[in-house]
């Protein structure tokens, strides 16, 4: 199966979208970007993108913060995704990543006076943590970065060195997922999922000012909460170790979905399993974002044409239109 990039400006194969090695963002991780999911929804035979706008909205704010200029068109964007999932013809969940960069081919630190573009590829993409299972986590001992380093709130690549740090450390010391605090000791988030905790059948999740990255799942997570099981989210500072005797705990991101955490720094959370408001949660979480809950109809773009795949198909080729 081929996958397709929208790369300088056109739809090229995927193995022919390349970037110079002085390529400024190469060097510096001067770029932003965003992760996109399309679930495939077989019995629709059909692909939504959960979100697809408020991603690129995201994208256009992370832009300028590292002072690329936006000058794209936010449903064009949303088209090109569409044309991209289309060639590539997937037929199973996928992840569509676009990304704005400092394309300059210059030697120089430095935000101002850098040539930019923005390119977006396409690939499939299966589970990332186990939802099912759970994952077991791990405090970090690398901190989320601050605001006053590099500002968390825009999805800049050069952040997730940090992740990656955290992420590694994690997994090498035989954990699913790392948890990330605040300089100041407060749970901040995953190296790649905003955390939430069950507190007397309420939510609590860190506020948008202890360095998370202000999360479009997370978001839809507490519209859900609020109105489908009538749940309040409290935004407020967490304790790392009220993770220790929360009910509850669990993880939200476009690649994490909703994922339970059944243990954290070898503790159980709540009797070790995935929690009861948890299970409530990611079911409607997951029927909304295939596509299943017509009340939420609004978040999933389909990808192929409403009259099916079959037809979408016939005619498609690279660089069409
Ligand atoms: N935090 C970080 C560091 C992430 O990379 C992600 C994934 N984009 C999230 C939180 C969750 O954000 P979203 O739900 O918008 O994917």
């Amino acid at each position: 199966m081929a996958s397709y990039a929208y790369f300088e400006g056109q739809i090229v194969p995927l193995e022919e979208a390349k970037i110079g090695v002085m390529t400024h963002a190469f060097n510096y991780g001067t770029a932003c970007f965003e992760g996109i999911r399309g679930n495939w929804n077989a019995e629709h035979e059909q692909i939504y993108l959960f979100r697809p706008k408020e991603h690129f909205e995201r994208l256009r704010k992370s832009c300028k913060i590292l002072k690329i200029g936006w000058r794209w068109d936010i449903d064009e964007l949303v088209s090109i995704t569409q044309k991209l999932v289309q060639l590539a013809e997937y037929r199973e969940d996928c992840y569509i990543r676009p990304l704005a960069y400092k394309s300059g081919h210059i030697i120089g630190v430095r935000m101002h006076g850098i040539q930019d573009d923005l390119l977006m590829f396409t690939s499939p993409f299966g589970a990332y943590l186990d939802v099912d299972e759970g994952a077991r986590c791990q405090t970090s001992s690398w901190r989320r970065v601050d605001d006053l380093g590099i500002p968390a709130r825009a999805k800049v690549t050069g952040i997730y060195v940090n992740s990656a740090l955290a992420k590694t450390e994690a997994n090498e010391n035989g954990f699913d997922e790392a948890i990330m605090l605040t300089h100041d000791g407060h749970v901040s988030e995953g190296s790649g999922e905003n955390i939430f905790i069950v507190e007397n059948g309420k939510l609590i999740t860190p506020p948008n000012h202890d360095n998370i990255l202000v999360g479009i799942t997370r978001s839809s997570v507490i519209e859900l909460a609020r109105r489908e099981l009538g749940i309040e989210t409290i935004e407020r500072a967490i304790d790392r170790s009220e993770m220790y005797t929360a009910d509850e705990c669990f993880m939200t991101g476009t690649a994490a979905h909703v994922t339970p955490v059944i243990e954290v720094d070898r503790r159980p959370v709540g009797d070790g399993l995935c929690g009861p408001i948890t299970k409530q949660i990611k079911d409607l979480y997951f029927q909304a974002c295939f596509g299943s809950l017509p009340e939420y109809a609004h978040w999933c773009v389909p990808a192929y044409d409403q009259v099916g795949v079959a037809v979408q198909r016939a005619g498609q080729t690279a660089g069409a239109d």
